[in-house]
Parts: C-alpha cells; structure tokens; sequence
C-alpha cells in the first residue's frame, strides 16, 4: 500500500513537473563507434601532457549511457540508410533503402513526421548533403538511397521547418534533364538560403540554409581543412535552434556526417576533428537544456560503426596518440596532392612528414616504397626520379592507414562494421535509454518521452 502510494505521488509530481520532452535533440555520428569516441578523447587529453590520459567529449558526461545493436534485416553489417531507416521509424529494413520496409512495398512514418503532427517543429541538419541517407531516412521514402533526386523531392513534400547541410546531390536528376528541383522546393514554401547571414536574418517561415555556389555541394570540408566561412555543426545547430524554438516543441536532428567519410579512408586524425565538431553542436544544445531541464531531452548515438578502429597497434608500449595533433590536411587533401603534379618519392615522404606530421620508421619505409612502386610510372630509377601515380584514391587511404596506426589509430576495414554503438541521453526521458537496447527503440523512447503514442 505504502509503495502504491509513493508510486502515486511520484507520478502525480510528475505530471505537475510537465514531465513531456517538448525540446528534442538527437544527433547521430556518422560510423561515431567506440573506438572514434575513445580515440578522440584521447586526442583531447594530447596536447596537455605527453602521457597517457582522457579527455571529455560533451556527450561523454551525460548521466545516462548505454549501447544499441545496428544489424539492419539483410546484413549483421548496416549501411546508413537502413539504420537510419531503423532509427527514424522504429523498424528494421534492407541495406540502401530509405524510411521503407524490406521489399519496397511499404512506407514507414518517422519520428519527426510523427512529431510534426503533434504540432512540433522539425529541423533536419547535417555536414554532407541534405539528401543523404541518414538525413533522408527522416523524411523520405524510396527504394534505393542513391535516388537523390526522388528524395529530394520527398524533402520538397515533407513540410519540415528547417534543413541545413551542404546541399543536394543530383537537383536535375541523374540524368541532368530533369526539372531542377530547387523549383519544387520553392513552390513548396522553403527559402534557400546560402550563408550563415542570411539565414540568421531571414524571417521566412521553412528554411534550406546551404553552402555557398561553388563550394561542393556533397558535404562540407574536413575541419581539418575548413577556412574560417566554412560552416560548423556548431553554428548551424546555433541557427536551427533559433529558428525552431516556439511555444509547441521542435524536434532537430544533427549528422555529423564526415566521421564516417573519414573513417572509410582510416584518416583518424581527420575523424578526431569531426567527433569534436559533433561534440562542439552537443554543447549548443546542452546549453539550450540549462534553460529548459524539465523539457529538453538530449540523445547522441550513431548509425554504425566504421573501420574496425581500435585505439592500440603493435607495440603498444609506444602507443601515443600525439601523431593526431600534428595532422595538418586529410586524406582529401593528400589524394589531391598525389594527383595533381608528378612526385617523387623522396619528396613524398618530405610531403607526409611536413602535412601528416609522422616519421617514417625502417617498418614503414618498406610499405610506403612498395605502395609508391606499383602505382608508379615510369618505375621509379632512384628516390628522385617524379613518377604520376595512379589508383591515388586508394594509395591515399593506405598512406592514412598507416598514418593513423603510428598515433595508436588501427583500422582493420575501410567499410562499416556490425559493432555495437554508444548512446548517451540527459534531460526528460533520458532514463529510457540505458542499457542495451536495439537502434529501433530510439525513435520508440523519443516518443514515449514526448508522451505520444506509437502505433
Ligand atoms: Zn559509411
């Protein structure tokens, strides 16, 4: 009886508490495993000392933490779309398809769309195109995730209020004949905007806030090559929180889209970068939940895993991840470097040492050598003879692989992995996440946090 009653009361001070997640944060970092989390905090703790130690992501100290399994229903191994698929609707799907069930035949409704109807705004943010799978899972259905123009026009029809990210794919289809569908997006109501100015002054009701013409159009740069007018997730969060705060609750999702692209190349000294940009854009939010405790809830998890990144790589009594802070350029900047102008070896190893800051030891020479070799033409005569090299996409990623491994980064894959991912919560309904729990849950706990009824 005395339990009953103390159930009662702590349900009833509840109640009166508003205890109603209105404010819903949920950012998701692209491949953002275990090992990208641990590494970068390690990098964190890098420039304070030459020993041994951990620094904090925002997202780290959060009160509540736990774990999700990714799996989507054709692979123990997910790609984006369907676990994005997974969880923005709450149900597993086939590897590529977006917000639909396994054959195509039946479309899923997401948790933002879910929301909008109970009145909240929705902001769909992210650093690669708008179009892209993760993004998209929330307001698009298609079969296929590389139909970007077909998803595009999803994104004209959703009615969502905001969307930022670096811009769309494929805006007159695959083809190029198709009507731009900038036009649709227009005729829908949206206001394009392409600088951070123009959107913080812009009083239009739903709006695409996107890069600038001429910057690429499928993601932003690398932080680690950003120049100071290039977006943050910082700053666009920043925006997307000005513009949907109101009365009735807002609901935004932030990608943190390049810890994935990063990882795929094994650049873990450009994926530290992103984990913190992503961390960066926790704390705009963790910041807005100072204001508004009782009715904010927080949520930072990931899709997948990618690369199989462990932190530790042969003797790993010399393990140090000092080589990370040392990074100048990413991968990006080094396979255009390989492409651009005949090199020679001996002036790639002067270009590694001064850009990616690492020695070659007597072990790395051996595969650096071979690696410059047998994509060399003409075969290199001496260490001075100016080769062009071909498949530099590939001999970049074996550079970073090695790179990374020398600052305690071991990649074991250049694709995604079936491992388990973080999650961590605070704020109204933080308590459902811990634990154990499957990415489909998620958009299920946002909902029971926001008090409305999943069917
Ligand atoms: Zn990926």
């Amino acid at each position: 009886m005395k339990r009953i009653f103390m159930f009662a009361i702590f349900a009833l001070s509840a109640t009166l508490a508003g205890a109603q997640a209105k404010y819903i944060f949920l950012f998701i970092g692209d491949g953002m495993g275990f090992g990208a989390v641990t590494l970068t905090e390690n990098y964190l703790s890098a420039p304070k000392a030459d020993k041994p130690g951990s620094g904090t992501l925002t997202f780290s100290t959060f009160p509540v933490s736990g774990f999700a399994t990714t799996y989507s229903a054709s692979s123990w191994v997910t790609c984006s779309a369907a676990s994005g698929t997974a969880f923005a609707c709450g149900s597993k799907t086939r590897n590529g398809r977006i917000g639909v069930n396994e054959d195509a035949t039946e479309n899923f409704t997401s948790i933002a769309c879910r929301l909008k109807e109970k009145g909240y705004k929705v902001g769909i943010t992210t650093s690669v195109s708008i179009d892209h799978a993760t993004p998209a899972a929330f307001y698009a259905h298609q079969a296929s995730r590389s139909m970007y123009y077909e998803i595009a026009q999803d994104l004209a029809k959703s009615g969502f209020d905001f969307f930022s990210g670096a811009g769309l794919v494929n805006p007159l289809g695959k083809d190029k004949q198709q009507e731009n569908v900038f036009n649709l997006i227009e005729k829908n109501g949206y206001t394009v905007v392409r600088s951070l100015a123009d959107c913080k002054s812009s009083a239009a009701p739903k709006l695409l806030l996107l890069q600038p013409e001429g910057k690429p159009q499928t993601a932003y740069p690398y932080v680690i090559d950003k120049s100071s007018d290039d977006y943050t997730l910082a700053n666009t969060t920043t925006l997307a929180v000005e513009k949907l705060h109101n009365g009735k609750g807002f609901f935004l999702m932030v990608e943190g889209g390049k810890i994935d692209w990063a990882s795929h190349d094994n650049d873990a000294g450009s994926m530290v970068r992103e984990v913190v940009d992503l961390s960066d854009a926790v704390s705009v939010a963790l910041e807005f939940y100072r204001k508004y405790p009782k009715q904010t809830l927080i949520v930072v998890t990931a899709d997948h895993e990618t690369g199989g990144l462990g932190v530790g790589s042969g003797e790993n009594s010399g393990v140090s991840v000092l080589g990370l802070t040392r990074q100048k350029v990413s991968v990006d900047k080094l396979t255009r470097r390989l492409e651009e102008a005949p090199i020679s070896y001996s002036e790639l190893k002067a270009w590694l040492t001064e850009n990616l800051g690492i020695t070659i030891s007597y072990d790395d020479e051996a595969t650096l050598r071979n690696l410059f070799a047998q994509n060399a033409t003409p075969k290199p005569a001496s260490n001075d003879t100016p080769c062009k090299l071909k498949n530099t996409g590939a001999v970049g990623k074996s550079i970073m692989r090695m790179a990374s491994a020398k600052s305690g980064g071991s990649y074991n894959t250049f694709d995604h992995t079936g491992t388990m991912v973080p999650v961590y919560a605070i704020g109204e309904g933080s308590e459902l996440f811990r634990g154990k729990i499957d990415n489909t849950d998620i958009p299920k706990k946002i909902a029971k946090a926001a008090k409305i009824e999943w069917k």
